[in-house]
């Protein structure tokens, strides 16, 4: 059982977890982003107005205000309840103020920010200076220079709340809150969504969790067009590959074993019935005779099987070399010009011009001979012959084994290059003992060697007239 904590970790290491993560983290950079595109544009503007409505109002107070024992006359209504405006002369003594915040805090306020900027005595442009007036609140200000028309200098400071309706603290309420809430449901949609996404992939897992090597039936069965449902059917794919390559070892086994348990049985009971009683010396040897043709027959299955692992083994690349085909041809012929005699086939050596492929002598060699050697095993009638010719096209080299032996029926030639396919079980195993019984391993081991040459294997059969192997091989490239 899992803890707690490991469930967490686990689930912190999921797709779902970090896909979700990963967009709610770009989602919050742009809200991020966009709130403080919002935020200055608000502040600027609030700043625009505040700096024109106290531009205004100060070109009226620098106009026509007076300073009367104290009191400022000033048109009706100019000053604001909440605006704050505070005379001194140059000598920067408060000659008079109106509003109901007093004027030494407003002061102040201007000394420190005017300290903090870079130039606070530049009249023309008259700089606006926002500060806090505590307990006032956030409050602008800007000052002027004039002469009441009693001849009286003055400084004049003019302030107003600079953000009087609260909007900047309303706008960040709304976009704190409008943000929480999208990224909210930003996750909560985000895990919903990979969480659907991901599900044919936990089915997946789960199903890989059952398929053992003995059972390879299982399949996901996950239709859809979507990139999880090509994943599910490539697996699927896959699986049934894998089905068929063990169903096809297995059957391989059992084939083998099968072929190796006659001729042991034989031995077995020749072995027993010679040592069962004294026997005539001509009884022994034929015992043995039969005992040696066995073994033969063991000797070419174990031979067979062993050419055939190693076709199969992809890791062990065999050598390959610029060969003469018409070389190993005429060495095939040679080789087999004796099993032909004691059949009583003639070997025909048909055109043989010279062929240059990429091979390996070794195996071309037994491609060759496995061929002849078929030919003139499944002879029949009289004038028996098989012929081997090469024929050069523009864009491969064609290899001709033909013969006019008992032929092979139609229903068995797609099955003929099977491993221990035999198309004539009955005659499989040769009566006349001369030449051990073939294997059904002879045409598996062609196409094996064909194919591993890049080539292809044709086999064409008419029964009682004859049968031609047709082998394409690419030509040697020049370099
Ligand atoms: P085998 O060891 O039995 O010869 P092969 O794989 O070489 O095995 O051949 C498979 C079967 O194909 C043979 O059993 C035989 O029935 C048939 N066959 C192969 N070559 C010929 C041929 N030239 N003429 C007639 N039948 C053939």
């Amino acid at each position: 059982m899992k803890t707690a904590w490991q469930r967490f970790a686990q689930f912190t290491h999921s797709i779902r977890f970090r896909l979700v993560m990963w967009f709610t983290l770009i989602l919050a950079l742009i809200l991020f982003v966009f709130s403080g595109l919002i935020y200055i544009r608000l502040l600027k503007d609030i700043r625009g107005e505040a700096s024109y409505r106290l531009e205004q109002k100060l070109e009226y107070v620098l106009r026509y205000a007076q300073i009367i024992n104290g009191t400022i006359l000033l048109p009706d209504g100019l000053i604001g309840k909440n605006d704050v405006l505070v005379l001194m002369d140059t000598n920067r003594k408060i000659l008079a103020s109106t509003g109901k915040i007093p004027a030494e805090p407003v002061i102040a306020l201007l000394s420190t920010k005017q300290a903090a900027s870079p130039d606070p005595d530049q009249d023309d442009t008259r700089p606006m200076l926002v500060g806090t007036l505590s307990p006032y609140g956030s409050y602008a200000l800007i000052t002027g220079r004039a002469t009441d028309l009693l001849g009286q200098s003055f400084t004049a400071i003019l302030g107003t709340p600079f953000d009087a309706y609260d909007l900047i603290g309303r706008l960040t309420l709304t976009l704190l809150l409008g943000n929480a809430l999208t990224l909210a449901i930003a996750i909560a949609g985000g895990f919903w969504l990979a969480d659907r996404a991901m599900r044919p992939v936990h089915t997946i897992t789960q199903t890989a969790r059952t398929i053992s090597e003995t059972d390879l039936s299982h399949r996901l069965n996950i239709q859809g067009q979507d990139e999880i449902g090509e994943l599910a059917q490539t697996f699927d794919a896959m699986l049934a590959r894998l089905e068929a390559a063990f169903q096809r070892q297995r059957q391989f086994i059992a084939d083998a074993s099968h072929e190796l348990r006659t001729p042991l049985t034989i031995v077995n009971l020749q072995t027993s019935r010679a040592l069962a009683a004294k026997r005539s010396t001509v009884e022994y040897q034929r015992a043995l005779g039969i005992i040696q043709s066995e073994n033969e027959l063991m000797t070419n299955l174990v031979n067979d099987l062993l050419t055939l692992a190693r076709m199969d083994n992809t890791q062990t690349a065999f050598e390959t070399a610029p060969l003469d085909l018409s070389d190993v041809a005429l060495e095939a012929l040679e080789r087999l010009e004796s099993l032909a005699e004691r059949h009583h086939v003639r070997l025909e050596a048909g055109d043989l011009p010279e062929a240059p492929i990429n091979g390996n002598r070794q195996l071309i060699l037994q491609l060759v001979s496995n061929l002849l050697e078929n030919g003139i095993k499944y002879s029949s009638g009289t004038e028996k012959f098989v012929r081997l010719e090469i024929e050069l096209r523009s864009a491969q080299i064609c290899l001709r084994v033909r013969d006019n032996g008992r032929g092979i029926p139609a229903e068995h030639l797609p099955h003929l290059f099977h491993r221990f396919y035999r198309a004539d079980t009955a005659r499989a195993r040769d009566e006349s003992g001369e030449t051990p019984g073939g294997t059904g391993l002879g045409l598996a081991i062609a196409q094996s060697i064909v194919q591993a040459h890049g080539g292809q294997i044709e086999v064409q059969s008419a029964e009682n007239t004859g049968t031609v192997f047709e082998i394409h091989f690419p030509p040697l490239q020049p370099d």
